[in-house]
């Protein structure tokens, strides 16, 4: 099912380096109407055709000098508790820190696996170096790597990749499964015990319910769906709680086991930049998403209140606006059907297929109206577009200069697709293919 891999270490031994090699990401996505730079401490990768979800800790930890002790042992306790599989990075060029052994005295306790990673291992000698962190008292083999220029990492993820738990999903119900996330204290377990007590139709069975998932069976609306939900949103766990880590770090695996996911916002906190990495988990999952602006009831309201405030969060979720956006209560049941309506539109969304000729049709015309820029005095002509057989809308345009259409024509094909057909709350992939 999900694989969850985190890396570990005290500051400057270079995970956020290894997190941008291993999950391909360069630099941090500023999103510029909004002002705010997105955190990209979580990652989608894969290996040898498998794929796995990679998690920097160190990035949600103050970058000051005096880093606590504490804190970082807060981390790796999480990483512990939440992921599958423990990158644990140590500098090689350093040596064996205090606080590299105090990690080590965690780790050494946990039953996931743990992989020793000796960083900045960029020639020979210090290759041979590496050697030294054998004494630290871990089980296993050192993996000696260099993040900069990416040596040693691909025998490390060979055995990473090896290790995985490739159970499939234990519940096997081809149900829609709707999933509530979002930041401490939003209203998600508000939300989910109105929806349980809200009508006495609603079947509440417990399927597939493993250690850290809860699933509920629901009948509505002539529909059958599963809530995911973590054990963390009913069971609040108080020792993490102060933590905005923890929840997105809860978020990846219920997220990881839904189809929908409907994220809820406080209505009168807004959106900040720890709700925008909860999207941008779901969005690189190619999630559906509703997005829920709870605690309505709160809100001092003017006429043009809901308008304005819809507009704030579509510019800051952008250039992904088209997404269902709800003005809820929890406390007053306000809309909550409505919400559950909209992820079910949603999942249906998800896995529209549009048939070739009909997609054709459509967006020649589309592409007549405004054809991709010529470059270099050359013509771009696009063939023909058909939608890949995936689980989540992906659709591949033929062309005869592939590399010439950049992203302002993709998004382009992109508004048109979603101007034609409903692709409301679905993240959308565009490949542009050589034919
Ligand atoms: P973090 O605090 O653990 O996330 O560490 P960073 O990824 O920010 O890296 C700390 C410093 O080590 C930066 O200056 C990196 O460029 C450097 N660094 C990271 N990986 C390597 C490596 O493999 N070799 C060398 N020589 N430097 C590295
Ligand atoms: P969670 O941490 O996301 O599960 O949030 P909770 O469901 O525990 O809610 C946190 C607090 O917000 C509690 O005190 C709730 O009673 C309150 N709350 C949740 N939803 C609403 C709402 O729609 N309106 C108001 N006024 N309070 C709410």
């Amino acid at each position: 099912m999900s694989n969850i891999v985190a890396i570990v270490g005290r500051p400057n031994v270079g995970k956020s380096t290894l997190f941008n090699r291993l999950s391909g990401t360069r630099k941090a996505i500023v999103n510029e109407t909004a002002g705010v730079t997105r955190d990209r401490n979580y990652g989608k990768s894969e290996w040898n055709g498998v794929e796995f979800s990679i998690i920097d800790t160190g990035g949600y930890a103050t970058n000051s000098e005096d880093i606590f002790e504490e804190e970082i042992r807060k981390q790796v306790m999480i990483a512990i508790e939440e992921a599958d599989s423990i990158l644990f990075v140590l500098d090689v060029q350093h040596g064996i820190t205090d606080l590299d052994t105090a990690v080590a005295g965690i780790l050494r306790r946990t039953k996931k696996k743990v992989y020793l990673v000796a960083n900045k291992a960029d020639n020979s000698d210090l290759i041979f170096a590496a050697n030294e962190f054998y004494s630290i008292g871990m089980n296993g083999q050192v993996f000696p790597i260099s993040s900069v220029n990416g040596s040693g990492t691909g025998d490390l993820l060979d055995a990473v990749v090896a290790d995985f738990d490739i159970k499939p999903n234990d519940d096997d119900e081809n149900l829609p499964r709707i999933a509530f996330v979002g930041r401490p204290n939003v209203g998600k377990s508000s939300t989910v015990n109105a929806l349980v007590g809200i009508d006495r139709n609603i079947v509440t069975d417990v399927a597939g319910t493993t250690r850290d998932s809860i699933h509920t069976r629901f009948q509505k609306f002539g529909h059958d769906f599963i809530m995911v939900d973590t054990a963390g949103v009913r069971k609040k766990p108080k020792v993490h709680e102060d933590l905005e880590f923890y929840s997105v770090m809860r978020s990846i695996r219920t997220i990881e086991s839904a189809d929908v996911c409907v994220l809820i916002l406080d209505a009168t906190r807004g959106i900040e930049a720890q709700d925008l990495s909860i999207l941008d988990i779901i969005i690189n999952n190619r999630k559906g998403v509703v997005i829920m602006i709870n605690k309505w009831d709160l809100v001092d309201k003017e006429t043009n209140t809901m308008k304005e405030f819809e507009e704030e969060i579509r510019n800051r979720i952008a250039p992904f606006r088209d997404v269902p956006i709800i003005f809820t209560s929890a406390l007053t049941k306000q809309r909550l059907i409505q919400v559950l309506e909209s992820a079910l539109e949603v999942y249906e969304n998800r896995i529209r297929k549009i048939p070739t000729s009909e997609l054709n049709n459509v967006m020649q015309k589309a592409i007549a109206a405004l054809n991709p820029p010529a470059l270099k005095g050359k013509f771009i002509k696009i063939k023909y577009v058909t939608q890949l057989p995936t689980f989540a809308p992906t659709f591949a345009f033929y062309c005869n200069l592939p590399q010439y259409i950049k992203d302002p024509y993709k998004r382009y094909l992109e508004n048109q697709i979603r101007k034609n057909w409903s692709f409301t709350g679905v993240p959308m992939q565009i490949f542009v293919r050589k034919k």
